[in-house]
């Protein structure tokens, strides 16, 4: 059984944030500075009415969440999906704007979603859902303000309509960089496609490179297992397998495939292709869409949805790195497991960075009218990656250094016991700081 926290977007982001505070002492002096740097800045409910197919009218909820504009407009995907309320859209927001930060680019964070089982909608009925819940979004997003972008079940054309919906509302203005993950032709860039999981793959190799992981120096003959088979698990499954590794699983919502000597990644594609699904593969084993996580690896890429390593697994895993290419996949309590174990989690905020750092490229493009070559895109890239990756390891090699002094001191203003600091801990305090001085700079208006 789970705590009931876990399946709680919203509690395990509080988590998450409470554990970075004890190492950053401007928070810990200004309870009420926290509480602005953690909560949701605006929060947008729409109720959007749309004509179905067959001429009936259905009411879908949408929101918007802008977790904090401190370093810039608010940036973040949209998802379609039936989970989607406001407690989990707001949590994905919150972990925007530290992703941001934490890769140093100059957005906020937010995110959007439509509550909506995409399984069940013809083309015509997503883009009459995008263009009414842009419509009603209205000016709360904007170049300026806030940038969308694709999450799950939103894709390169769900952009081009939401692009088109702004465009069409706002003639004579340059609409381009409203949204970012557009088609190539319509103002999108070389690489947007792929570069979650590019990012996540020079994370990874980098992670190892500097000795993230003792005893792993490189990706080449690794066993790697990827949940989700979608635009993050799938482009993963193949960049880490064109660097040497050897995926045995895959899996997405109908269950996975399993063969230790390596899948043919080929043979998965045109499956999913032709059924909607990797199950059936072939010569492989057939697993349950959790079993995935459980499989004999060396790396783990959860790639799907959050709360996938809870406290009921994440004594199971037997991967050394998990790798999270999805937002939220690991709760804290799995945390504290896994660090225990000696596995190494690289967190979301980095591992799945590329997304937003290439989508910044696009929307500088996209305001200064030019095109980005695609070399450049993935120099620069791979340049941001690597820092981010360093300053996370680094920052919990100084946080385990000082730990003594840390300790002492938030046991005498707590009375508690604090506990190690982890490398999402060590990332939070990286991107949560640079929220903090940014803030602290800025001053409390008016
Ligand atoms: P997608 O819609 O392209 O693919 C999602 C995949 O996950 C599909 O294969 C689906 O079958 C699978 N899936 C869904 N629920 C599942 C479940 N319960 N168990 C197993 N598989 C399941 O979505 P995506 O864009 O690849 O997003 C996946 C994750 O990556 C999300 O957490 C998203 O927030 C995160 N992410 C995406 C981007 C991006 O640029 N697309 C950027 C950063 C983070």
């Amino acid at each position: 059984m789970t705590s009931p926290t876990e399946s709680d977007a919203a509690a395990v982001a509080r988590e998450q944030f409470d554990r970075c505070r004890p190492y950053l002492a401007g928070l810990n002096g200004s309870p009420g500075l926290a509480e602005w740097l953690f909560l949701p800045e605006r929060v947008i409910k729409v109720v959007l009415p749309v004509e179905r197919d067959n001429g009936d009218v259905e009411t879908f909820l949408g929101y918007r969440v802008q977790h904090s504009r401190i370093r810039g407009p608010g940036k973040g995907g949209i998802r379609f999906y039936p989970s989607v309320d406001e407690d989990e859209v707001t949590a994905l927001a919150t972990w925007m704007t530290w992703k941001c930060a934490l890769v140093d680019i100059p957005f906020g964070g937010a995110k959007g979603g439509v509550a909506c089982d995409p399984s069940t909608l013809s083309p015509a009925e997503k883009r009459r859902i995008t263009r009414r819940f842009i419509a009603e979004l209205g000016k709360t997003i904007g170049p300026n303000s806030d940038i969308p972008a694709p999450d799950l079940y939103t894709d390169s054309q769900t952009m081009a309509w939401v692009y088109d919906t702004y465009a069409m509302m706002h003639p004579g203005e340059n609409a381009l960089p409203v949204v970012t993950g557009k088609p190539l032709d319509l103002g999108g860039i070389a690489g947007r496609d792929t570069a979650t999981a590019q990012g996540a793959l020079y994370a990874t190799q980098h992670f190892l490179e500097i000795g993230g992981k003792p005893g792993l120096q490189e990706l080449s003959g690794l066993d790697v297992a990827v949940q989700g088979y979608g635009n993050a698990g799938r482009n993963a499954a193949h960049l880490f397998h064109e660097a040497g590794a050897r995926i045995v699983a895959v899996s997405d919502t109908r269950g996975g495939a399993y063969d230790p000597n390596g899948l043919d990644l080929n043979a998965v594609d045109t499956l999913k292709d032709t059924t909607g699904t990797v199950l059936g593969l072939d010569g492989a084993k057939e697993l349950d869409h959790r079993e995935v996580l459980e499989v004999p690896c060396d790396i783990l890429i959860p790639a799907a949805i959050e709360n996938q390593i809870t406290s009921e697994n994440a004594d199971r895993i037997q991967a050394r790195v998990v790798v999270e290419a999805a937002n939220g996949p690991t709760t804290p309590i799995a945390d504290d497991i896994l660090n225990a174990k000696g596995s190494a989690v690289i967190p979301d905020i980095l591992a799945n960075a590329g997304g937003v750092i290439v989508s910044y490229f696009e929307w500088v493009q996209n305001l200064e009218h030019t095109q980005t070559d695609p070399g450049d895109v993935q120099t620069r890239l791979r340049t941001k990656m690597h820092r981010a990756t360093e300053q996370v390891v680094a920052t919990r090699a100084a946080l385990i250094e000082a730990f003594d002094t840390y300790a002492a001191d938030w046991k005498e203003r707590t009375g508690t016991d604090l506990r190690h600091p982890d490398l999402r801990t060590a990332a939070y305090v990286v991107a949560v700081g640079r929220c903090l001085r940014a803030a602290e700079q800025r001053g409390i208006w008016p």
